[in-house]
């Protein structure tokens, strides 16, 4: 879809060296998008997977090592990459306990990653996009942006702050020729949600396959997970003229969990 049609444009992922964040930079640069890859680790694999990338569809990809803990490293990585044309705010960790034993460390991390980055990478995009007279800033919330579960108090309450950011943003921009929304994916089976999977079935002594079916996908009406493809399309979308309208809300892709 959409042949081409960003070429010209860079676009910076933030958390993109797997997962969703990886699915997304495959098909932005599709599109044609120049591409910054983003993570903390900055192994040659890392840089490997920018080379491998730009040789796939002729565009330009280069990998910058950020902590998107760090507010002053989220703004760097901005100005590093001297250019930000789309800004998808898509690092992210999670960590699943009751509330008196949830880690105040792990809370602090989750807001940090999920949340506070894509404040600091979007203060920093915005004058450039401004300068630039257009900009795309997609935000990867989730399910658990509009909804809840239990035991994903920081997980929760950082997707819920991140569509609320992502509303505000719409609104400061909203004479202008940018646009803020958020993405809200339901269960991808992502290294995120792999990771998930072994102490979910000693919790409920299940086999993989049942762990899949009756707990991760027990509220995804679909029964199949969401792909990484479906939401790099509909990243691409939202980065559309088609989509130049669309500011300050969510799209759900979430095999009818928030329709239930
Ligand atoms: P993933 O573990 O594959 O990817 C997470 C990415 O974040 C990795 O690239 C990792 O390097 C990066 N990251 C983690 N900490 C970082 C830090 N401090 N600095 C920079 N980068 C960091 O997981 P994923 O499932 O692809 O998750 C991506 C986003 O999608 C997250 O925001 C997640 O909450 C959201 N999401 C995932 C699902 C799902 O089912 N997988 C559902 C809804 C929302």
């Amino acid at each position: 879809m959409f042949e081409k049609f960003l070429t010209g444009k860079t676009a910076i992922i933030t958390g993109s060296n797997s997962g969703i964040g990886l699915g997304v930079a495959h098909r932005l640069a599709k599109a044609g998008a120049d591409v910054v890859l983003n993570s903390f680790t900055d192994t040659d694999e890392d840089h490997q997977l920018a080379e491998k990338l730009a040789d796939e569809y002729g565009v330009n990809v280069r990998y910058i090592s950020a902590d998107m803990s760090k507010g002053d490293q989220c703004r760097m990585l901005v100005e590093k990459a001297g250019a930000c044309d789309i800004l998808i705010n898509n690092a992210g960790i999670q960590h699943v306990a009751a509330i008196p034993d949830f880690p105040s460390e792990k809370w602090d991390a989750i807001i940090a990653i999920n949340l506070s980055s894509a404040f600091h990478t979007t203060a920093a995009a915005l004058p450039v996009m401004r300068e630039a007279g257009w900009g795309r800033i997609i935000n990867i919330a989730s399910a658990h942006g509009l909804t809840a579960s239990p035991f994903k108090s920081a997980y929760v309450a950082a997707k819920h702050g991140i569509v609320g950011l992502s509303k505000v943003t719409g609104l400061e921009t909203a004479r202008e020729p940018i646009t803020c929304n958020a993405i809200c994916p339901g269960y991808v089976l992502t290294p995120l949600v792999e990771s998930q999977i072994p102490d979910t079935m000693k919790k409920y002594d299940m086999d993989r396959d049942e762990v899949i079916e009756k707990v991760l996908l027990e509220r995804q009406p679909s029964k199949e997970f969401a792909t990484t493809d479906e939401l790099g399309d509909t990243a691409v979308f939202l980065c559309s003229d088609a989509a130049a309208q669309i500011t300050g809300t969510t799209i759900s892709v979430d095999g009818g969990w928030t329709a239930l």
